[in-house]
């Protein structure tokens, strides 16, 4: 990847930022349910590591998204979490700019971007997620605006976010994805309240449901055009599951890089692990994974930047990263022996980190018949 310099010197100041500021707490942070560190997240804003792609008009840096990428990468070597709410930037910030009426995100992006808004996005609802287009949550149209009732669950960070991007009915269910809106209710609307789940992983983060009961709307904050949100909003995926992508191996890196020191340094049968073959070749395998991945992972960005169609190749992505990072890591954590099964080293908080991102966002199976679909339409075309 040749970045110039200017992209160089904010890469550089991620992994800076990542070493010094973010890796130190990662553990800590994972005994805080559900609460992100939000001076963290503005210090990440004020240094220009959130959605930098975002335009400079609206806060950004007009920066490339495969810069995006790099960033996400190095923070996640530091901090998983945190590196997701750069991504969860940079897919929300993408979503307002391109969907939302001027005010509305002339309003929210800056913020986005600054580090001083976190904003979910709520999809998936009791009856399933992979499903995505059959909503239930429904908008009922009334004087300037909507109505929303229903229950979203699973949805990251539900219990502290600022804004959420809903997804919901304004259409007959026998229209699909058709009759579906996409709406950014924020936090503090009447009617909307929240609850918080325990989980194995991205703890700092949380998940949690959201119940509307009869929150209003205003027609400024619909996302797009009524009934055409799900299509127009779901485009943002294609974006986010290649920066999930290199999240994913950034963390991977972190565990591999310590695994390669700890192999030279550990002796059995009075020799460094590293002189034997069956400790040294399964994290060459990792290395040679993760390179090809994250190969994979800036192509598709290019292609973003380029303006070319990249939704196959997005949805290779979010499943070849995450599986790639959850199968290195797993092998650095027993590479390690008895200490790597200890909630002392980070391994295990980067397994159960990294995991939840074979299920969140759309697990490898609707991402492989995302492929499938897209291939078999260029066949037959
Ligand atoms: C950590 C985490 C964060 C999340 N964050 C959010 C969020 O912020 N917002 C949000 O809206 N949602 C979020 N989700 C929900 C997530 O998007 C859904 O869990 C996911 O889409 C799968 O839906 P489901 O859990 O209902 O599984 P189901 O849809 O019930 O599927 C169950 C299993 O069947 C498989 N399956 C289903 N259909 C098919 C098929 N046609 N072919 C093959 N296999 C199939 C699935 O792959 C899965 O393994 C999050 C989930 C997690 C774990």
């Amino acid at each position: 990847m040749i970045l110039d310099d200017e992209e160089k010197a904010i890469q550089s100041l991620a992994q800076r930022f990542a070493s010094e500021k973010l890796a130190p707490g990662y553990m800590h942070r994972d005994t805080h349910d559900a609460v992100v560190d939000r001076g963290l997240m503005r210090e990440l804003g004020a240094l220009g590591l959130i959605a930098p792609e975002v335009s400079k008009e609206l806060g950004g840096l007009g920066l490339r998204c495969t810069v995006a990428g790099i960033i996400t990468e190095a923070l996640a070597y530091g901090d998983f979490n945190m590196g997701s709410l750069a991504v969860t930037g940079s897919l929300m910030a993408q979503i307002i700019a391109a969907n939302a009426d001027e005010d509305v995100a002339a309003d929210w992006v800056p913020r986005i971007v600054a580090g001083e808004a976190l904003v979910s996005l709520a999809l998936t609802e009791p009856r399933g997620g992979s499903d995505a287009a059959n909503i239930g949550l429904s908008a009922r149209r009334g004087a300037g605006g909507y109505f929303l009732n229903g229950e979203k669950t699973s949805i990251t960070s539900a219990g502290q976010a600022d804004g959420i991007i809903v997804f919901a009915r304004t259409g007959l269910a026998e229209d699909g994805a058709r009759g579906v809106s996409a709406f950014l209710v924020p936090g503090g609307s009447k009617g909307l309240s929240r609850t918080r789940f325990r989980d194995l992983g991205n703890r700092a983060i949380g998940r949690g449901s959201l119940f509307f009961d009869g929150v209003f709307v205003p027609d400024s904050h619909r996302l797009g055009d009524e009934g055409t949100g799900f299509a127009q909003v779901m485009q943002g995926f294609d974006y986010s599951r290649a920066l999930l992508g290199l999240l994913c191996l950034g963390s991977a890196q972190a565990s591999l890089d310590e695994s390669w020191r700890y192999i030279n340094e550990r002796q059995a049968f009075r020799k460094p692990l590293a002189e034997f073959q069956g400790v040294s070749f399964p994290l060459a395998e990792a290395e040679t994974l993760i390179a090809a991945a994250r190969v994979l992972c800036h192509h598709t960005l290019g292609l973003r930047d380029a303006g070319l169609p990249h939704t196959a190749e997005a949805a290779m992505c979010k499943w070849l990263g995450p599986k790639t990072a959850v199968d290195a890591i797993h092998q650095c954590l027993l590479t390690f022996g008895h200490y790597g099964y200890s909630m002392d080293l980070s391994h295990q908080q980067r397994l159960r980190d990294v995991m939840s991102m074979e299920i969140g966002d759309g697990t490898a199976q609707i991402m492989k018949l995302i492929i499938a679909r897209d291939r078999a339409a260029h066949a037959r075309a």
